[in-house]
C-alpha cells in the first residue's frame, strides 16, 4: 500500500511538472487545472496560479528527492523557489500573495497583516523559511551541494562545517569553505544545474580546478583529504532562452539560468494593490488591459536569444530592442521576475515571426474585446461546481452534486441548489446561465428571491457545446432587494432534474 501511494505521488508530480506547470513553478488558474491542452485562461485571466500549489509541490518535491535522490526535483524546487514563492512576498511590507496573473500586463496583490488570512497567508508565512531547507544533503559519509544560497551547514557528528557564500544570481559563482576538526576523506558533490550546458560547470579546490565531466541533472563529485580551510569555488554560468507555455501555444517565458525574467511595463490602475478584507480582495481586480495592445516578441530565425542583451553594470538586468515590438516599447527593461513588485508586468509574451505580428493582433483583438466587455458587463458570477466560487456565493442546495463535463465543472439537483449574488449598485437586468447544448429532459424553474424568473425545459437539440442563455430579470426584484443581495436558485420539478448549470453570470445593460 505504501509502495502504491509513493507511485501515485511520484505520477503526480511527473504529469503537474511536465505537463502543467509554468516557468514561474505555478500552476493552474482560479485554483483549478485547466484542459493541459489549453493554456488560454492561463495568460486570459487575472487569476493564475495560486501560491499554495506551489508550497505543497516543494513540500512534495523535497520528499521526493529525499526518497528517490533524483536531482530533478532539485532542479525544479530551484526554480519554484527563486521565480515563484520568492515573488509572492513584497520586500518592503511584506505582505503576501494568493494569485500571481500570468495575463500581459496585469499585477498581483499582496496581503494586509491586520485584515487578510487567506489559505496563501498561512502557508506563504511558512514558504519563507523554505529558503535554509534542502540547501545541502548527505549520506553516511559525504556531503552534497545542492543550491547556491548563503548558508552555514554545521554536520556535528562529523566535525564539519560548510560555509556558502555567495552574491548569486548577481555574480555566477558560490564559494564553500570547509572548517574541519581533522583531515577527512570524502566526497563534496556539488549539483550541477540542469540549465548549465554540458561541461560548462567549472570547480576548483584552493585555486586549482578538479578534473571531471559536468554532467547537467547530476552531482559532479569532488573526492579528495579535505583540509580545514579548504575553499571550493564554482562557477555557475547562466544563459538565456526561452520556454513556450506547456500547451506549446505562442506564449513565451524568457529565462537566464533558472530565472525568469519579467518586464515591469507600468504602475496605472493597480486597485487593491494591498487588499482589504472584501469577499474577492484576493484577486487584482483592476482593469484588465487589452491583450492586442500589450508589447510582444518578434521571432525570427533560431538564435533569437542573442538580441537579449545584458545592460552594462546591472546584474541581471536586460533589454531586447531586437525583439519587443512595438518599437515604442523597445526600451522594456528585464530582470528577475522576484524583483518586480508594485507594477503591471509581462511573464509569458506572445510571439510571432516579423510578418505574423500584425494578423496576430487583430485576431487577438477580436477574441478579447469579446472577453473584455463581457467584464466589463459582468456584476458577480458564480463558477458552478467549483468549490472555492461557490462557497464563497453561499452555496446551499438538497439533492445535489456537480461534476466536470468537457473539461468544464457543472452542478445539477433533483431537488434544489442556491447562491447569493451582489448587485450593491442595483444595476442587474440579465442573469445568464451556461448549459450544455445535449441536457436534455430537465425541466426546472429558475429563481431570484422567491419570485419564479423563468420556467426552463432543456430539449438536447442545442449541439455539443455550451450554450449562453440570457434571462431578463424583472426590475422590481432589483429594486426590492435588501442590501443588493440576488439569491438565485434553480428549483427541479417533480421526476426531473435541473440542467446542468456550468456557469451563472450577473449582468448590467
Ligand atoms: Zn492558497
Amino acid at each position: 500500500m505504501i509502495l502504491r501511494g509513493l507511485m501515485h505521488l511520484i505520477f503526480s508530480w511527473n504529469t503537474v511538472v511536465n505537463n502543467r506547470t509554468i516557468t514561474i513553478g505555478g500552476n493552474s488558474t482560479h485554483e483549478h487545472f485547466h484542459p493541459v491542452d489549453d493554456f488560454s485562461s492561463m495568460v486570459e485571466s487575472r487569476q493564475g496560479p495560486e501560491t499554495c500549489n506551489t508550497y505543497n509541490m516543494l513540500k512534495l518535491s523535497k520528499h521526493l528527492f529525499l526518497y528517490k535522490n533524483d536531482l530533478k526535483y532539485i532542479d525544479y524546487y530551484e526554480q519554484a523557489l527563486y521565480n515563484h514563492i520568492l515573488s509572492t512576498q513584497h520586500p518592503e511590507h511584506g505582505g503576501l500573495v494568493y494569485f500571481t496573473s500570468m495575463r500581459p500586463r496585469h499585477y498581483r496583490v499582496y496581503s494586509n497583516p491586520e485584515k487578510t488570512f487567506w489559505c496563501c497567508v498561512g502557508s506563504g508565512i511558512e514558504n519563507h523559511e523554505k529558503y535554509g531547507e534542502l540547501i545541502y544533503a548527505h549520506d553516511n559519509d559525504d556531503v552534497f551541494v545542492n543550491l547556491f544560497i548563503p548558508s552555514e551547514l554545521n554536520w556535528k557528528e562529523k566535525g564539519l562545517k560548510l560555509v556558502q557564500k555567495t552574491d548569486f544570481p548577481d555574480i555566477e559563482k558560490t564559494t564553500l569553505r570547509l572548517q574541519l576538526d581533522q583531515p577527512d576523506e570524502f566526497v563534496v558533490g556539488i549539483r550541477c544545474p540542469a540549465w548549465t550546458k554540458p561541461g560548462e560547470m567549472k570547480v576548483t579546490v584552493n585555486g586549482n580546478s578538479v578534473s571531471g565531466e559536468a554532467v547537467p541533472g547530476q552531482y559532479f563529485p569532488v573526492n579528495r583529504k579535505w583540509e580545514d580551510g579548504d575553499i571550493i569555488e564554482v562557477q555557475l554560468p547562466m544563459h538565456t532562452y526561452g520556454k513556450y507555455l506547456p500547451d506549446e501555444s505562442p506564449y513565451l517565458s524568457l529565462m537566464h539560468g533558472p530565472f525568469v525574467l519579467g518586464a515591469a511595463t507600468d504602475s496605472t490602475h493597480l486597485e487593491g494593490l494591498i487588499a482589504d478584507d472584501s469577499r474577492m480582495g484576493h484577486i487584482a481586480h483592476g482593469q484588465l488591459y487589452p491583450l492586442d495592445q500589450a508589447p510582444m516578441l518578434k521571432i525570427d530565425g533560431e538564435s533569437w536569444e542573442e538580441e537579449v542583451i545584458p545592460v552594462e553594470d546591472e546584474p541581471m538586468t536586460f533589454k531586447a530592442p531586437g525583439l519587443i515590438v512595438p518599437d515604442s516599447e523597445d526600451d522594456l527593461v528585464l530582470k528577475p521576475f522576484f524583483r518586480i513588485h508594485d507594477a503591471r508586468y509581462i511573464v509569458y509574451w506572445r510571439t510571432g515571426s516579423s510578418d505574423e505580428i500584425d494578423s496576430i493582433r487583430s485576431a487577438m483583438s477580436e477574441r478579447d474585446s469579446v472577453l473584455l466587455a463581457l467584464e466589463k458587463r459582468t456584476i458577480d458570477e458564480v463558477a458552478t461546481g467549483e468549490q472555492q466560487p461557490e462557497s464563497e456565493h453561499n452555496f446551499r442546495g438538497e439533492a445535489t452534486e456537480s461534476g466536470v463535463h468537457m473539461d468544464r465543472h457543472w452542478r445539477h439537483a433533483s431537488q434544489w441548489f442556491a447562491y447569493d449574488l451582489k448587485d450593491p449598485e442595483k444595476e442587474a437586468q440579465v442573469l445568464r446561465v451556461t448549459y450544455f447544448g445535449g441536457d436534455s429532459d430537465r425541466h426546472f424553474d429558475i429563481l431570484i428571491n422567491d419570485q419564479k424568473i423563468e420556467e426552463v425545459n432543456l430539449d438536447g437539440f442545442q449541439g455539443d457545446g455550451f450554450v449562453d442563455v440570457d434571462y431578463q430579470i424583472p426590475e422590481s426584484i432589483i429594486q426590492e432587494a435588501t442590501d443588493g443581495v440576488l439569491t438565485v436558485k434553480f428549483s427541479a420539478h417533480d421526476g426531473s432534474l435541473t440542467g446542468g448549470i456550468y456557469h451563472v453570470r450577473l449582468m448590467r445593460k
